[in-house]
Formats: C-alpha cells, structure tokens, sequence
C-alpha cells in the first residue's frame, strides 16, 4: 500500500529537516508489525530549534488580526477533509483502528480547527465599571506565547488539533511532540498546514524516540509558557513537577477509570448499545472508554446476555480490512496488561461470558471480553485497562452505586442510563467527574468542554472554555482621565 502524506522528518520552521544525528526510530503497523517509515529521531539540539523557530513566528503571528488567522485554520480544515480518505489511511496503518473510525477521527480533529477557525474572532476582552471619575478599567486577552504540547498515539490527529487549533487560533504558536507511535499522522498534518499557508515556525512537529528527554526539554524550556498534555496520569504528575520551575501553565487530559451505570428503569437496548460504543471504540484504547459498568438487580440477567450476544459477535481483523469493528491492540505491552487484568479478576472469582484471552490472530488483538462477578477488590475496578475488557458489577441501589462510582482517583468521564427525572438530576449532580452521558455512550464533540477533574487533570479543550486555555488576562488601569 502506498500511503500519501507520508513524510519522515521533522516539520520545523516550516521546512522538514532530519536530526542533526541523522538518527531515525521505525514506525510500524500494530497489524502486520511491517515498518511504515523510519522517522527523524530528534534530540535536544533539534528540539531547541523548533523552540526557537516558534519564538520568532509569534512575533507576527500574535499580532495578526484574529480574521487573518482564522482564514488560514479555515484552509487548514478544507484541506483536512478534502485528505480525508488518505489521513484515515495513515491513522490505521500506524495505529490500528478500523478505516470507519479513522474517517470518523479525520472528521472530529478536523472540526476543532473549524471550531476554532471561528472562536478565533470571539477573544474578547472587559470594560470593568470604574472605580473613579478619573480612572478606567479594561481587561485584554492576550496569547499566552510560546507553548509545546506531548499528545498520545490513540487520536493520532485529533489529540494534535485540539490544542494546535485552539493555540494557533488565540495568537500562540507551538511546537508538537507527538507519540512515537503514531508521528507519521502528525507530519501529514503538518504538510497540510504549509500547503494552508499557515507560516514557518508557527507550527512545529517534533517527533523523538527520547519521550522522557524532549519531555524534560519541554518542560523546563524558558521560551515555552504553557504545555498541553493527553495522556497517562503517571506521566502527567512527572510533567507538572519538571513544570514547577518555570512556573508554566498547563492542561492536563490523564487517564480515567469511567462508571457506566445501568439502572433498573433503563432502555435496555440503548444501554447495551451504549456500553459496546463507548467501551469498544478503539478496541477500548481512549481515556473516556467505560472501564467498569454497573448494572442494577433488575436488569442485570438481560443485560449481561445481551451485551454478551453482541460483544461475542464483533468482527476482529486488520482496521484496513472491510467490515472490521476490533482493531489490534497499540502494542504487545498493552495486550500482556490486558492479559494481567482479566486474570487476576477471574482469580479473584469473576466469570468470562465470552472472550477473556489474546485472540487466536495472534499479534497484538485481544478477544472482546465480557466479565460478570466482579468486585470492588478486583484491579479492573481501579485500574484503566485501555483494551477490549467489559467488566460487569452487579449493584442494588442508589446510593450504593454512587459510593462506587465515586471510589477512584479519576474523575474524568461518567455514563448512566436511567429515565426517572428526580433520578437523573441526582446522580448527575452526584457523580464526580468532568463529564457525564446520560442515556448515551458517545459524548466528545467540539462542541463541548472536554476534560476531568481529581487525578484525570486539569483544563478543558474544545467548546468556548478551550481557547481560554491559552490566553492570559492584562488588567490594565488608565487613570489621570
Ligand atoms: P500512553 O499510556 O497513552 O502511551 P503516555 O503518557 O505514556 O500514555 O504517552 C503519552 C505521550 O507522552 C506520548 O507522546 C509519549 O511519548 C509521552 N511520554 C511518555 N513518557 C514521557 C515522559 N517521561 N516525559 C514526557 N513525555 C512522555
């Protein structure tokens, strides 16, 4: 297969450019382990270029007017989805998802940079009542400057746009290191950018094997003033220590462990729709995929027989294979983790329906799996198991559920299903965390405010709140009037 858009190097001050070392890392398919490209390697030296290079494109760029810049997001959003069909190519040969959930990631990343195409025009500032006849309060909004952002392999182009649309859209510029795992999607969105017109240096692609090194680099960078980062809460926390020094902003999307409550007076056939989108998207592999479902006494038999029916009958297989619904899993790391978690469940006493082992394709897929028994002490119940695991626990009421619902450090994304009205209100106010579905399974839109609370983070991307993320307030005092 030959695969447009495909660029090994670094996209620095609009040019591409090898490291310096001339080393490079492979990229591979998680289906057929084939290498896809050989990318530019970068070390620090060639990180601190692209730094600089977007400390020079912002003294122009943060003094466009916003309608320039938004004309330029505008023709970076019409060329995305004129690709459409060769970025979704890429993001299942290097990440594994199936082609109809790739076009569906093309067409989501793509509407954050129309979202912010037009929000670009919407900065606006205060005129605060004076305090004096002789003095005038204003409040400006101005962009934040330099920033960086580390994004994850499971969005290999929404996680990118969502913070580059936003940042590029306030007057900030940027420099991207994107997962090791899936650069190659990156580097064609950063070809798009040029052929947008969007100028050198405004956006930066930085592709590394040293995640750890670029990281530290990017954290404790003078120039860069704020960071973006999706991904584990583990590496979050070490992000936000090496931040500390030079004080900068951050927003952090970690890692969830998401209730999906069924209650007894639910739609039973919406609840099990709901559970298999929300929890197999991905073949499990995003931060808001249900990780632990809950389902009340009176539903619980129906529920697990049908959710077993349909879960049994998902079609696994190549994502570039027609008619394919469960993709491999990213590497053979998260499919032994997968392995752990399933089996000190069943050790601990829950019980298979269907599934419950690596697949018979071999390679990294994994069978989509559904556990009933399960307990609180089980590791599923506190752990993200990012693969194709529906662990079942069976609940009697209310309050209870809540309890458990609320027993985690995450505090990300929540689901339920139930159609009392004092019901709902309740338990919507209940939940703790930074986003709830009511009766539905699939929530993320550009819309909206995406993030969490507790240990998931701190920030919100998309919606109105998300450019808000990287401007800074001046208060400014005019006096003697
Ligand atoms: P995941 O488990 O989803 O791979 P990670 O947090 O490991 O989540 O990865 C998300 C992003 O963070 C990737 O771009 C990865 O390269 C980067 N990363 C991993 N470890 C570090 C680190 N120590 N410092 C900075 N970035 C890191």
């Amino acid at each position: 297969m030959t695969l447009a858009l495909l660029h090994d190097q670094a996209f620095i001050d609009g040019a591409w450019a090898g490291a310096d070392t001339g080393a490079t890392f492979d990229v591979r398919n998680p289906a057929t382990g084939a290498v896809l490209a050989r990318v530019a390697d970068l070390a620090a030296a060639d990180v601190e270029r692209a730094i600089l290079a977007a400390e020079r494109a912002l003294v122009d760029w943060r003094q466009r007017p916003a309608k320039e810049r938004a004309k330029l997001l505008r023709a970076w959003f019409d060329l995305i989805t004129a690709h459409t069909e060769d970025l979704a190519q890429l993001i299942t040969a290097e990440q594994g998802k199936p082609l109809y959930e790739a076009r569906g990631e093309v067409a989501f990343g793509a509407s954050f940079v129309d979202w912010f195409s037009e929000e670009a025009k919407r900065v606006y500032g205060d005129v605060i009542p004076s305090a004096g006849r002789d003095r005038r309060f204003i409040v400006l909004k101005q962009p934040i400057g330099v920033c960086a952002a580390i994004t994850p392999w499971n969005f290999p182009l929404a996680m990118i746009t969502r913070k580059a649309a936003a940042a590029l859209a306030a007057g900030c510029t940027m420099v991207v290191k994107p997962s090791e795992e899936t650069p190659l999607t990156a580097l064609a969105m950063a070809e798009l950018a040029r052929q947008a017109g969007i100028p050198a240096g405004v956006l930066n692609i930085v592709p590394s094997k040293n995640a750890a090194g670029i990281g530290r680099l990017l954290c404790e960078h003078p120039v860069i003033r704020k960071l973006s980062f999706t991904g584990s809460t583990a590496v979050g926390k070490l992000l936000m220590r090496q931040c500390a020094d030079t004080l900068k902003k951050l927003s952090l999307e970690l890692g969830g462990n998401a209730p999906f409550i069924v209650f007894d007076d639910a739609d039973l056939d919406l609840a099990v729709a709901g559970a298999i989108a929300s929890k197999f998207r991905n073949s499990g592999q995003t931060c808001v995929c249900t990780n632990r479902i809950y389902v009340q006494d009176g539903i619980h038999a129906a529920f697990v027989a049908k959710l077993t029916e349909q879960v049994a009958s998902l079609k696994v297989g190549d994502g570039a294979a027609p008619e394919v619904l469960q993709g491999p899993l990213i590497n053979a790391k998260a499919v032994a983790k997968v392995a752990e978690l399933v089996d000190d469940a069943v050790d601990r006493g829950a019980r298979i329906e269907t599934g419950g082992k690596p697949h018979a394709l071999g390679g990294t897929w994994f069978e989509p799996t559904v556990l009933s028994g399960m307990q609180a002490p089980m590791r599923l119940a506190q752990e993200e198991a990012f693969g194709p695991i529906a662990p079942v626990f069976r609940f009697k009421d209310e309050a209870e559920v809540i309890r458990l619902a609320n027993d985690t450090r995450y505090g990300l994304m929540a689901y339920f299903y139930a159609r009392d009205v004092n019901r709902i209100w309740h338990v919507l106010e209940e939940l703790q965390f930074g986003m709830v579905g009511i009766n539905e399974g699939l929530i993320s839109t550009e819309l909206a405010p995406f993030g969490g609370i507790k240990e998931s983070g701190f920030g919100r991307e998309g919606s109105k709140y998300g450019i808000e993320e990287y401007v800074e307030l001046k208060y400014a005092c005019f006096g003697g009037l």
